[in-house]
């Protein structure tokens, strides 16, 4: 290969790279491989600079800019850090500012681990939050940004710039990481590889009721704008954290080389007990001036730099590959490694995720492999030591059929994973679902256990859910390691389970990518399972949260004659089929009847109709003469409001129909529990006004 071509493959592959991780978010590599790649086409470049190009990875900053959200120009440009992975390359950055400026004075600050954000506040109220995008323009992601609660939309004090923009990373800490793949797990979804991936994807939801509910966090680590109250970093950051925003308590400034270092040395132990994920420590001159005289490059700042600590990697044998057969029928192929020491634990296991994945890296039985572990429970492959490839080694090929019942395995349209479709011929999507449904948070069945559904299935008898119902204690009783007593207290729990509430057996079916919270979503949209069976594709995308691959699980579900058996047989068990009558707050609203159109600041559409609902008001689906109000939110629907125009129905907004119900504004009980936004009552954000000249140095 010519230089040129080298050239070539490099920023193909850098850029292949940057659009998985930024706009995926579903990185193919560990960022150490591709901070790697990077520096080999950074120093290619530097040797032979016939071949500089604008556009080269090296020069500018990846994307994450995507045609779902408005963009908008950024004011300053958003850059990146450079980074090292080694102290001694520190050290020479050190030496060279040194050598421009003098001794200077620096900020020490975690590096969080997320995706950045730039806020704007105009007369000390939020304005927009854009994403980093490709540094010029970037995503308006403003709705999503107030639902977390830790970004204030409203300053304290009276002594922030009339007009500002403060930068930062929103993140997700590691208990709501764990929260959101366990639901995915449990909803037959694709789990997010790690915290960053699942923060990035999080803030690019199109709903923001889903990104209220995930439990992002974001803190702030720089400020810019007219009459700043300082000339300092660390000045500025104290003057923000007064305003209320939230600001890292692990900054701190360091007057010399030693400092840096101990702070770098006490951080790469002590951020294993952090709560959040980081992946180094940024390193900041403190002085505006300073900052000025040293510059930026077309990517980044001279005056700051990343110190990225290396995740903890290992170095061991594929042995084989096993093929996970999930409830749903999701291929799951899982490494067995030779054993390895890495952070403290034995690793035997690591998950390859997908076909795709295994492709990409290009893995083989025999190849010597990295495993790592990251903000990750489970360790991961993430490359391949391809100087120790056996000469004789095959591709390998993925698997064509399900490992357990030989089924052709499928794909489905936009998914990663493989299925088997056997669901009612598969043993462990068989056993998968019958544990599914006796879980504590579904049916409570859980005094039967995993390994007496086992048993049950292997003496024939159980062989789906409604079975459970038919079961008798003395069948039980007769099994190994069972006896009267715990057989009596299974029926009891069985028995126990047709009091169940409707969205929780609902949530039992285990349809596909109907999890917890989908589940209680239905419910409270169309309260019977009758009802959700007979909507149409278009009805059931009309439920919160329920977009179009939802309803077309919910479609197939129940299309399958065998699902419509088992229902029929639930029903004459007497499973709650049916969600409770909803209690009654007031009779504000008797007699009135209501059509409900666009988004909310406030409630979600089915929080609205089941207020309406609660006190005594009647829910329509479309405007008509008998329409009493047409309650309006942002992009409501055209024809629906030319229609209510055209027949004189007044309009109302989402507070004056609060107003009307005055204090009877609480759910009543039975509805569904929505994390209400972080929304506080504020007036519409005024235009934005032209912006002064900057102080303070951004990137
Ligand atoms: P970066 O993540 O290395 O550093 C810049 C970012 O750090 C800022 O935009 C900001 O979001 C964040 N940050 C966190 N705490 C901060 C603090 N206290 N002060 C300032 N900034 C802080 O750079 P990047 O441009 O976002 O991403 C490039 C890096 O991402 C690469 O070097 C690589 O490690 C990784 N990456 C990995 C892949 C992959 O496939 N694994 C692909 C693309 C990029």
């Amino acid at each position: 290969m010519t230089i040129e071509q080298q050239i070539n493959e490099l920023r193909r592959t850098l850029n292949l790279y940057n659009y998985k991780y930024y706009v995926e978010n579903n990185p193919a590599v560990s960022d150490f491989e591709f901070d790697t790649l990077l520096r080999q086409l950074q120093e290619l470049e530097a040797a032979n600079p016939q071949f500089a190009d604008p556009n080269s990875p090296t020069a500018r900053v990846g994307s994450d800019l995507t045609s779902e959200f408005q963009s908008v120009e950024h004011t300053f440009p958003m850059l990146s850090l450079s980074n090292t992975y080694s102290l001694e390359e520190l050290g020479e950055w050190i030496d060279r500012n040194e050598k421009e400026v003098g001794q200077t004075e620096y900020v020490c600050e975690l590096k969080f681990d997320g995706t950045a954000i730039s806020l704007t506040y105009e007369n000390g109220r939020l304005l927009r939050a854009v994403t980093r995008g490709d540094g010029s323009r970037g995503d308006d992601v403003t709705a999503n940004v107030r639902t977390i609660r830790s970004v204030p939309l409203v300053l304290n004090g009276d002594d922030y710039p009339d007009f500002f923009e403060i930068r930062g990373e929103i993140f997700m800490p590691y208990s709501s990481f764990e929260r959101l793949n366990a639901e995915r797990a449990e909803a037959g979804e694709q789990l997010f590889a790690n915290p960053r991936n699942a923060a990035a994807g999080t803030l690019k939801q199109q709903q923001s009721q889903v990104v209220a509910r995930r439990g992002l966090d974001c803190t702030l680590y720089q400020l810019a704008g007219n009459k700043l109250p300082c000339d300092t970093h660390s000045g500025n950051l104290d003057a923000a954290r007064r305003w209320g925003f939230k600001i890292s308590e692990h900054t701190a400034i360091c007057s010399s080389r030693e400092e840096i270092f101990n702070y770098i040395n006490y951080w790469d132990v002590e951020r294993k007990r952090l709560p959040f994920p980081t992946d180094g420590i940024v390193i900041k001159v403190n002085r505006d001036s300073v900052r000025r005289t040293l510059g930026y490059t077309s990517k980044a700042p001279k005056w700051a730099v990343a110190y990225k600590f290396k995740a903890e990697q290992a170095t061991t044998r594929l042995l084989s590959i096993d093929y996970q057969v999930g409830r749903t029928g999701a291929i799951t192929p899982v490494a067995n490694l030779e054993p390895v020491q890495l952070a403290g634990t034995t690793v035997k296991r690591a998950t390859l995720h997908n076909a795709d994945q295994i492709e990409l890296l290009d893995i083989r039985i025999g190849d010597m492999v990295y495993v790592e572990k990251g903000g990750e429970i489970i360790p991961k492959i993430t490359g391949i030591d391809l100087s120790a490839r056996q000469a004789d080694s095959q591709p390998l090929e993925y698997i064509t059929h399900c490992p357990e019942c030989g089924a052709t395995l499928v794909r489905y349209e936009g998914e990663a994973k493989h299925y088997c479709p056997n669901q009612n011929g598969c043993r462990p999507q068989i056993l998968g679902r019958i544990v599914h449904f006796i879980r504590r948070k579904a049916m409570n069945i859980e005094s039967l256990g995993e390994e007496t559904v086992e048993l049950l299935f292997a003496n024939n008898l159980l062989h789906n859910i409604a079975d459970l119902y038919d079961i008798k204690a003395e069948q039980i009783a007769t099994l190994p390691r069972l006896g009267e007593k715990s057989a009596e207290n299974i029926i009891q729990s069985i028995n126990n389970s047709r009091q169940v509430p409707f969205h929780r057996v609902l949530f039992a079916l285990g349809i596909r990518f109907v999890g917890e919270t989908t589940a209680k979503y239905l419910a409270e949209h169309f309260r019977s399972l009758d009802a959700i069976q007979s909507a149409s594709r278009e009805e059931l995308t009309e439920a919160e949260e329920v977009g179009e691959k939802i309803a077309d699980a919910i479609i197939e579900y129940f299309a399958d004659e065998r699902n419509q058996q088992i229902i029929g047989r639930l029903r004459e068990a007497g499973l709650q089929l049916t969600a409770k009558e909803r209690t009654k707050a007031s009779n504000a609203l008797e007699g009135l009847t209501f059509v409900i159109s666009g988004s909310f600041a406030n409630h979600s559409r089915d929080e609205l109709k089941a207020l309406i609902d609660a006190n005594g008001g009647k829910n329509l689906a479309a405007v008509s003469a008998n329409t009493s109000y047409l309650l309006a939110g942002d992009k409501i629907g055209p024809a629906k409001l030319q229609k209510a125009n055209k027949l004189g129905i007044k309009i109302i907004s989402e507070d004056e129909f609060i107003a009307m119900i005055g204090s009877n504004d609480t759910l009543p009980t039975s509805t569904v529990e929505v994390v209400a936004p972080n929304e506080v009552k504020e007036e519409e954000p005024t235009p934005q006004s032209t912006p002064q000249p900057i102080q303070g140095s951004l990137f």
